[in-house]
């Protein structure tokens, strides 16, 4: 049999017996004890990680607070210590995204992000997470859907993820940072929440904080507004039975060592949060009600009433609740042209959009090129927009609202007054823009979620939000003297 033919009926029999037969990579799963079909090496495994860490650290940022991150990655080693991959050189971080999100990448880099800190309530529970996390890695299942996700061509999709493209309009929906929310398998899922309360009881921290925070991850799913922006819940199966069977998980740890003591910390997590930006940093823009001001590139601009604002990286995208109706603002890289009128032309055609009518203007004393195009938009296909290309200084803004031909005709006029209403910030302007951030309150008799909202968070925060970042169904109130934590201006 030539080598071919061996390697063609190697691909049909079991991993196992593939492993025997010693025709593929093989890896012994660390948690299994199990061999089988690996893609990669664990030296691969690590490389990748260690390739994805650098752009995971320049597209999302560090958050800016050491002693916070010290406290994770104490956290984090403890946890790895007493995982079934004690000796691989582990990495934790806090990265600077509002999103509800903890992810790992192959080879033990581990990312929480400041939003899921934020929304839980104890050490024990920020422990479970890291243990879910690093469940992932040492049952090796961000290695297998890395090579699922991309067999062969693992080198090409690694170099795509983050190189920077000019899509002006590439699905709205995707993100560059959409590849590593990669879903696992509820399997796997299932066996991570496993791994991730055992590790945690095993370094001391009670293991019931896990079903406490799939509760938690479970009523923000609930009330998601979905805005397109991934999170632990979008890239999650459902809660509920998670939550049973983390039930059933703790009831079997604490029988196996009965009289241990655990620890939760709550105050210790709640010590550690206090004052931590919550929401946008307004280093990338920030929204603020129908606003959303820049103060690095001095802008504002507003968007229509209600609309559900997501910041991204790259883009800014307003969009109607239950409607494909968008308005979008982005830079223009390298504008070719050297007035509006040709730069607009340029960008548009490049985009293959046709001008139905259009202007050189002014936008609140700004130069300006304004115009109505028609166009096909990914899964939307033809859409009708008005665009405006403005100038700032050095910068080119792209600005634009569209939708299909039939809405847009009924939605014109609010799309162009959010096109029209860009606009520059003045220096102070600027500086006055501030994050919010998390600050400790003592429930007293007779508050409510509502009146702690209004009364000691300035409406900076909705009634929900609050009771379910402090572990409460949305349904009861806080007790008085419940340390809580809430969103205050800064
Ligand atoms: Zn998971």
């Amino acid at each position: 049999m030539t080598h071919d033919e061996l390697r063609r009926i190697a691909r049909r029999l079991t991993p196992a017996v593939a492993c025997l037969l010693g025709l593929s990579a093989c890896a012994t799963n660390p948690v299994t004890g199990e061999r089988e079909l690996a893609l990669m090496s664990e030296a691969q495994e690590i490389e990748i990680g260690r390739s994805l860490d650098v752009e995971v650290r320049r597209e999302m940022g560090v958050y800016d607070d050491d002693a916070l991150q010290a406290y994770i990655d104490d956290m984090g080693q403890r946890l790895a210590r007493n995982s079934h991959r004690p000796d691989l050189d582990w990495h934790f971080a806090v990265v600077d995204v509002p999103a509800i999100n903890a992810f790992a990448l192959p080879g033990g880099y581990l990312y929480m992000t400041r939003g899921i800190l934020a929304y839980l309530d104890s050490e024990a529970q920020v422990a479970g997470v890291l243990g879910h996390e690093i469940g992932h890695v040492t049952a090796r299942h961000a290695v297998q859907q890395y090579s699922r996700a991309t067999g062969a061509s693992l080198g090409l999709l690694l170099g795509g993820i983050f190189v920077p493209q000019v899509r002006p309009f590439g699905s709205l929906a995707e993100t560059g940072l959409g590849v590593l929310f990669l879903r696992y398998g509820r399997d796997d899922e299932l066996q991570s929440d496993r791994l991730g309360a055992e590790y945690a009881a095993a370094s001391g921290w009670d293991p019931a904080a896990v079903p406490e925070f799939l509760a938690t991850l479970g009523r923000v799913e609930e009330l998601s507004d979905r805005r397109g922006v991934p999170n632990w819940a979008s890239t999650h199966p459902p809660a509920e039975d998670r939550v049973e069977r983390g039930l059933a998980t703790v009831a079997e740890l604490k029988a196996a060592r009965p009289g241990a003591s655990w620890a939760v910390n709550r105050d210790e997590h709640l010590r550690r949060i206090d004052g931590m930006v919550f929401g946008d940093n307004p280093r990338e823009g920030i929204v603020r009600g129908r606003r959303f001001l820049h103060p690095d590139l001095r802008f504002e601009i507003e968007f229509p009433d209600g609309w559900d604002v997501s910041n991204g990286k790259e883009q800014v995208v307003a969009k109607m609740p239950g409607q494909e109706a968008y308005v979008l603002l982005q830079l223009v890289e390298q504008p070719r042209g050297r007035t509006m009128t040709e730069i607009a032309a340029a960008n548009m055609q490049g985009a293959g959009f046709r001008e139905s009518s259009g202007g050189a203007t002014t936008i609140n004393g700004l130069d300006a090129y304004l115009g109505v195009y028609q166009g096909r938009l990914g899964d939307l296909g033809a859409v009708t927009m008005r665009a405006a290309h403005i100038r700032q200084d050095r910068t080119v803004f792209f600005v634009a609202g569209f939708a299909q031909p039939e809405p847009y005709a009924q939605l014109e006029p609010s799309l162009s007054a959010s096109v029209r209403s860009f606009r520059s910030l003045s220096r102070e302007e600027a500086e006055n823009v501030k994050p919010n951030r998390l600050a400790l309150y003592t429930s007293r008799q007779g508050d409510t979620w509502q009146s702690i909202a209004e009364r000691q968070s300035g409406g900076l925060v909705r009634p929900t939000t609050l009771a379910i970042m402090n572990d409460h169904a949305v349904n009861d109130q806080p007790r008085a003297g419940e340390r809580l934590k809430i969103v205050v201006a800064e």
